[in-house]
């Protein structure tokens, strides 16, 4: 059954049931590479401040879009009252052929500085009437011996409660070095450095920290490991976030 990961239509045709039974739209919001991008928005982004979801920004991380469709689906009853602007699969070019990048060569998630690319446009476009206080970027890491996030935060960091809702599924990773970054039991808060990102290109979790998001995490997990158990990591790591901000609006 999860052999068909990266099934986009299939996919797609999940989240549209979903949303039909929650009283929520897919709405498209792009035509990238021959392949519709959609996003989801509850009624209760418009009065509060939100949290943003995204999965897929990399095609060859299948867990990342699993994941973040089980917990939906986890969740039917309960997705209305929240207030979530979600992004099912944003390089879909990229998930139906198992690659990291689109099909120009472009990692789009080095592209969100301006309205550059058509998929990070129309992000940035659905972003721009709401406030976010919370964030998770959700992806996968061939070299990865465990799970790990990085963390973006404006106020007390809540990585490390992320970890502990997912650890008992797949352990962190317990590098001192990740990507060639200090890490600490599997969390790496990096100093963002404008300069670098100037010369790379804008990653999603930096722009959504420029833009004001609190807290962004990029949620990691090993690409090695079962499927099964990365999708199951994936969505306690999206249901301990979803409480967390909870806790933070109310
Ligand atoms: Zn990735």
């Amino acid at each position: 059954m999860r052999s068909s990961c990266h099934d986009y239509p299939r996919l797609i045709a999940r989240w549209r049931a979903l949303a039909r039974a929650s009283g929520l739209r897919l709405l498209a919001i792009a035509q990238v590479d021959g392949y519709p991008v959609y996003c989801l928005k509850t009624p209760a982004l418009s009065t509060a401040p939100g949290l943003y979801l995204s999965a897929g920004i990399h095609g060859d991380e299948p867990a990342s879009t699993e994941g973040l469709l089980a917990w939906a689906q986890n969740h039917q009853a309960s997705l209305r009252g929240l207030p979530l602007l979600l992004f099912p699969c944003l390089n879909p070019w990229g998930l139906a052929r198992n690659q990291r990048s689109d099909a120009s060569g472009n990692d789009v998630n080095r592209m969100f500085q301006g309205d550059i690319h058509p998929t990070t446009a129309a992000v940035r476009r659905e972003v721009r009437p709401h406030r976010f206080s919370a964030a998770m970027l959700l992806h996968e890491d061939y070299d990865a011996l465990g799970i790990y996030l990085y963390e973006h935060s404006r106020t007390p960091p809540f990585g490390e409660l992320i970890l502990q809702a997912a650890e008992a599924l797949i352990p962190r990773d317990p590098r001192p070095k990740i990507d060639g970054r200090s890490a600490r039991q599997g969390i790496l808060r990096p100093r963002l450095s404008l300069k670098r990102f100037e010369e790379i290109g804008h990653p999603e979790a930096v722009w959504l920290h420029q833009i004001g998001c609190r807290r962004g995490v990029t949620f990691e997990t090993p690409s090695e490991m079962a499927l099964e158990l990365r999708i199951q990591a994936q969505v306690a790591a999206i249901g301990r976030i979803v409480e967390l901000q909870r806790k933070l609006a109310s």
